[in-house]
């Protein structure tokens, strides 16, 4: 139900994860039934997920600390496809454990690419609509190299409502995200950059945000954010200044 992405320096070495553990905090308002975290640097992928309030996950990371990152992501579920457990909590991630996925919304025709895919041989580990898209991106990103590209072949094959953020062990200064029928919002800062479903996700860090439209793709890096549309064409998306008073 929250969504945060984040892409800074590598120091402070525990920016990347306060900065999204923050903006899930602001993000509770809205509801949810799990949390969890990605974090990724040039030594690779690691996620940590608990069905539960924040306050779980924020426990499990202070009895084994997550390693230092150039990015991050971080999710609350409100569970519509699989009982809200620890497994079924999101980051989900590939086979291979190099990339992870978050998502807020329903994939209407995940059953159908879950039978594709489990009879290419890929093994699911959660009852979620989401994992189809952990498979499909990792796939895709081998196809291609390249996270966006990934991405923008994978949304064109999705059905239904979706933001989802993506990151990668061999971009690790990149998160990349869609939207469709659900929204995401960039959050414009200083030699870092932000992702949320809303501005509560980044407002502690940054005032200035650009819109994503419908089915648009954003590739963010620490001083870059690039959106494109469904085919790949660059966009100029519209920013605006957040009036927050809180
Ligand atoms: N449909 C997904 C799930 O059940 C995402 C739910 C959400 O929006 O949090 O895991």
């Amino acid at each position: 139900c929250g969504i945060v992405g984040y892409v800074g320096p590598r120091t402070p070495s525990d920016r990347p994860l306060e900065v999204t553990l923050q903006g899930l905090a602001r993000l509770e308002y809205r509801g949810y039934d799990s949390a969890g975290v990605a974090v990724v640097s040039p030594d690779g992928l690691t996620t940590r997920k608990r069905a539960g309030k924040l306050a779980n996950l924020q426990q499990s990371l202070e009895e084994a600390a997550l390693p230092t990152a150039t990015a991050a992501l971080g999710h609350t579920r409100w569970a519509t496809h699989g009982g809200p457990t620890d497994v079924n909590a999101h980051p989900h991630v590939s086979e291979d454990g190099m990339l992870a996925v978050i998502h807020n919304g329903i994939i209407e025709n995940f059953s159908a690419l879950k039978r594709e895919l489990v009879d290419a041989g890929v093994r699911f580990t959660s009852e979620t609509d989401t994992e189809v898209v952990a498979h499909l991106l990792a796939r895709a990103q081998a196809d291609s190299g390249d996270l966006t590209a990934a991405m923008l072949a994978v949304t064109a094959r999705l059905e239904g409502a979706f933001t989802l953020l993506a990151v990668h062990a061999g971009q690790h200064g990149t998160v990349v995200g869609a939207r469709r029928n659900s929204p995401l919002v960039v959050g414009l800062g200083d030699g870092e950059n932000f992702l949320g479903s809303d501005v509560a996700a980044f407002i502690s860090g940054t005032t200035h945000a650009m819109e994503i439209g419908q089915d648009q793709v954003v590739t963010i890096t620490a001083d870059d954010v690039r959106v494109v549309d469904a085919d790949g064409a660059p966009v100029e998306g519209r920013r605006y200044t957040v009036d927050w008073d809180a």
